[in-house]
């Protein structure tokens, strides 16, 4: 069988009557859309983070762009984030008609380069948009610092980094709002689309609340628009509360897996995660780095393994945002990283046979290549 990056059956098999249950309990419930599934799920997920609320959406571009607007950022606005990201983060802010704007990232751990967001501040900032990216946040007192300094709002995007800790405090607790995704991969998946956006102002979390259910506070009345349909699906929402409960356990088998793989190929010369200062990692992803990668993929190919890169095109880069204006060679870090970072075999039920196959297989590729 071929080795993937990611895959869920294992964990299947080992939660099946879990999750079956959860999906027998909301159908026998009498109660499909915006049940207590949703209502608990919300309230347990915003206290795992100690923050006051929680609102359930239908994916992370939606937690990120109804957070956005929750934020009061709309047209005219700008909103400075990374281009080393998955492009929903920026889908997300073009679809509340703001402007993304890009600061390069740190080659070191591939995370925004703080020291760059002050000279990206204009008089339309309205927002910084941290992505705490592959699994670990990004430096967070300096952005709010400059946040303080010049009245912006901060939204995490934490759709990597469920459980991550920042100098003791937890991805998610720490902007004015913070978007998370349970896609299947993410560190806490559900099975199928699902996301969330948390906060501790009770304003922001009513105009979530408003936003997700049409610019609706009451049936059938809308009173804000733009309004969405980005409800949490009841069923998902049962599963994902379930699956909260086993989170820190599917963090510390993320963590000993990136030990197997920093232990294993230390003597090679990969270039392996570097964990910065303060933080708590949850490899999302185990990115790696060398300047021969796409010969290092196609490889492994010849031993089954079938590898991932995270993310293979700059956003600035890619032809639905040229109208943003960024020119190649203008954030020269995430560009360079772009053709050499790929990702390894990395989920909570990775076995150790899977991984062990994967550090030899590379160790062997690596001395031809
Ligand atoms: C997955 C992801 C998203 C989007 O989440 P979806 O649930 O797929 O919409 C946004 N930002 C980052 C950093 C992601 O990894």
């Amino acid at each position: 069988m071929t080795t993937l990056v990611w895959d869920y059956l294992t964990e299947y098999e080992d939660e099946r009557e879990d999750i079956l249950g959860a999906v027998d309990q909301v159908f026998r419930s009498g109660k499909l859309v915006m049940g207590p599934s949703v209502s608990g799920f919300e309230s347990e997920f915003a206290e795992y983070h100690g923050v006051a609320h929680g609102v359930g959406v239908d994916n992370g571009t939606n937690a990120l762009k109804l957070g956005l607007q929750a934020l009061g950022v709309g047209p005219g606005d700008e909103v400075i984030t990374v281009s080393n990201t998955a492009a929903p983060t920026v889908v997300a802010i073009d679809g509340t008609g703001a402007t993304p704007v890009f600061v390069d990232v740190r080659r070191e751990d591939y995370l925004m380069d703080v020291e760059q967001v002050a000279a990206a501040i204009t008089p339309r900032t309205k927002c910084l948009l941290p992505v705490h990216l592959y699994g670990q946040c990004v430096d967070m007192a300096p952005l709010e610092a400059l946040a303080a300094e010049h009245g912006l709002k901060i939204l995490e995007d934490c759709a990597q980094s469920h459980g991550a800790r920042h100098h003791g405090r937890i991805a998610g607790s720490m902007g004015d709002a913070a978007a998370f995704s349970f896609y299947p991969t993410k560190v806490l998946g559900a099975y199928g689309d699902g996301g969330a956006t948390i906060t501790s102002d009770a304003e922001v979390a009513d105009n979530l609340r408003k936003l997700r259910y049409y610019g609706m506070a009451e049936r059938y009345y809308v009173v804000r628009t733009p309004g969405h349909n980005s409800r949490l699906d009841e069923v998902q929402a049962e599963i994902l509360r379930r699956k909260l409960r086993r989170l820190d356990g599917y963090l510390e088998r993320r963590r000993a897996v990136a030990r197997r793989y920093a232990e294993g190929l230390a003597d090679t010369d990969l270039v392996l995660p570097s964990i910065a200062e303060g933080n708590d990692h949850v490899y999302y992803v185990y990115v790696v780095r060398h300047p021969e990668r796409d010969r290092i993929i196609e490889a492994l190919k010849s031993y089954d393994i079938s590898l991932n890169i995270s993310y293979p095109w700059p956003v600035h880069t890619m032809t639905g945002f040229e109208h943003l204006g960024y020119s190649r060679g203008s954030l020269p870090v995430t560009e360079e990283l772009a053709n050499q970072i790929f990702s390894l075999p990395m989920y909570a039920s990775l076995s150790l046979d899977v991984q062990d196959k994967v550090i030899s297989a590379l160790t062997e590729v690596l001395r031809t290549v």
